[in-house]
């Protein structure tokens, strides 16, 4: 489903390189763990995903299905099924989350030449999306994350991923700020997401998130270039000796 080839991009402001070389292949049905340390790139990687304009590809591709996404917009990858939850999911004031979510499910339903969701219909799904994730309907009528604690924020995230239905999912640290009930409930919303035709790529620092969400396969990253890959049991083992031996094995 996605297939990152020798990916070089960097901050188009400073030409500053933040992936170096990236190699990533990632199958529909998967759950693929990015883990690495602060300032690997992680969060540069889902950005360059989603297409944000601030990085520039300098060399290499990205695959997704087969197709070079590189030429698109933020737009038409979302309209093609790819999603990022953010890290710090952005605050929107004077736009209420209900509001929020129907304009983003229409433009969707737009995109894919779909009649506009009616209201009850609407209501019903965000009300069994919400309910599902132990979110509080009356938040909804709030602006989009404006005030909500870290948690609140994380599920409104989920919440959008549960009711756009992607097909590749980057979640990136959706754990942290996390107590543990968040966690699960989080966790909860991913994992029944979890289905042979979409792909979900879950970065974490930590180890804990993937006792929940088990991934099919874990890859490390250590400044801008995946350092190693393997199973569930190689984030046993960073979660043990840290990220200092592996990395200073690739290097
Ligand atoms: P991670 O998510 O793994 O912690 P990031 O992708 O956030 O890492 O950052 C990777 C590196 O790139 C860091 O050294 C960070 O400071 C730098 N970086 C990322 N985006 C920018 C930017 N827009 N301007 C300057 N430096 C940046
Ligand atoms: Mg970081
Ligand atoms: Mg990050």
């Amino acid at each position: 489903m996605l297939e990152i080839r020798n990916l070089h991009a960097r901050i188009a402001e400073t030409g500053t390189e933040i992936i170096r070389g990236l190699n990533l292949t990632v199958k529909g049905g998967e759950v693929a763990a990015i883990m690495g340390p602060n300032g690997s790139g992680k969060s540069t990687l889902s950005y360059i995903l989603a297409g944000r304009e601030d990085y520039e590809v300098t060399e290499g591709d990205i695959l997704y299905n087969g197709e070079s996404i590189l030429g698109m917009d933020p737009a038409e990858r979302a309209a093609k099924g790819i999603f990022l939850a953010f890290q710090y999911p952005l605050e929107i004031p004077g736009v209420a989350t209900m509001e929020f979510l129907k304009v983003a499910l229409n433009a969707q339903r737009r995109a894919r030449g779909e009649p506009e969701l009616k209201i009850p219909d609407l209501l019903r799904k965000v009300r069994e999306a919400a309910g599902r994730l132990k979110m509080d309907m009356a938040m909804l009528k709030r602006p989009l994350n404006v005030g909500f604690s870290g948690g609140e924020k994380k599920r409104a995230e989920i919440l959008q991923m549960t009711l756009l239905e992607p097909k590749l999912c980057v979640l990136d640290e959706t754990d942290s700020g996390l107590d543990i009930d968040a966690l699960k409930v989080v966790a909860d919303g991913v994992n029944a997401l979890r289905s042979p035709d979409r792909a979900m790529i879950v970065i974490t620092h930590y180890q804990r998130l993937l006792e929940y969400i088990v991934p099919d396969s874990v890859h490390v990253l250590s400044r801008g270039r995946v350092i190693k890959s393997g199973d569930k049991d190689l984030a046993l083992q960073l979660e043990q000796n840290g990220y200092a031996g592996i990395v200073g094995e690739a290097a």
